[in-house]
């Protein structure tokens, strides 16, 4: 049976180290000007969103507003592709905001492509950003990368730190790969 590894693959304390060196790199790149809406894809970002806005802060950024979208993406098997379905959409007007768009894991690229080119392209808002917790560059299928990536990782599937399998392990505080119980 599939079971997260004992062993973390990045530990509580490391994801709290980066996501503080995210947070700095993020805010000296932003304007102090324009208001800064947090826009999470649900469900596996939400303890990352949590984290990060309050490290912002500690950085001296006032978040102006958070918010998240779901959205499935259909396709064959298990991995996504670009077609996507958003199952919740955003209730805020990012107009004339600095948009930091947030994803827990940047796989093949499809979900966050479709969202900036797709979605988003219709909207008005002040900038974008991109922002992912883990990256997995061998599992690209379309030319993307993030603005930010806490950690680049091996292709594994991973849990913890909000991150599911079958909706189970998002409690974990640690990332952990999954994989067959001794
Ligand atoms: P893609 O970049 O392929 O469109 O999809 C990225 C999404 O697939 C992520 O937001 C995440 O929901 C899911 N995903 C990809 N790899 C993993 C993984 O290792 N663990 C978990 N829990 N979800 C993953
Ligand atoms: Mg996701």
């Amino acid at each position: 049976m599939l079971a997260p590894n004992p062993t973390p693959l990045l530990s509580h304390d490391q994801i709290q180290e980066r996501v503080r060196s995210l947070a700095a790199e993020i805010a000296r790149d932003l304007d102090p000007e324009m208001p800064v809406l947090v826009l999470g894809l649900l469900r596996g970002c939400f303890v990352f969103v949590a984290d990060l806005i309050r490290a912002l802060s500690r950085e001296g950024v006032q978040v102006r507003e958070v918010d998240f979208i779901i959205v499935s993406s259909y396709g064959s098997g298990t991995t996504s592709s670009g077609n996507i379905n958003i199952e919740r959409d955003m209730s805020t007007d990012p107009a004339g905001k600095q948009v930091l768009l947030v994803d827990d894991i940047l796989d093949t690229g499809n979900t966050l492509k479709a969202i900036r080119d797709t979605y988003l392209a219709g909207r008005e808002f002040g900038s974008l950003k991109t922002c992912v917790l883990l990256d997995k560059p061998s599992r690209r299928t379309v030319e993307l990368n993030a603005d930010y990536v806490g950690f680049s990782i091996e292709d594994y599937f991973v849990v913890g730190y909000g991150l599911d399998y079958d909706q189970k392990h998002r409690e974990l505080p640690h990332i952990a790969v999954m994989s067959e119980e001794e």
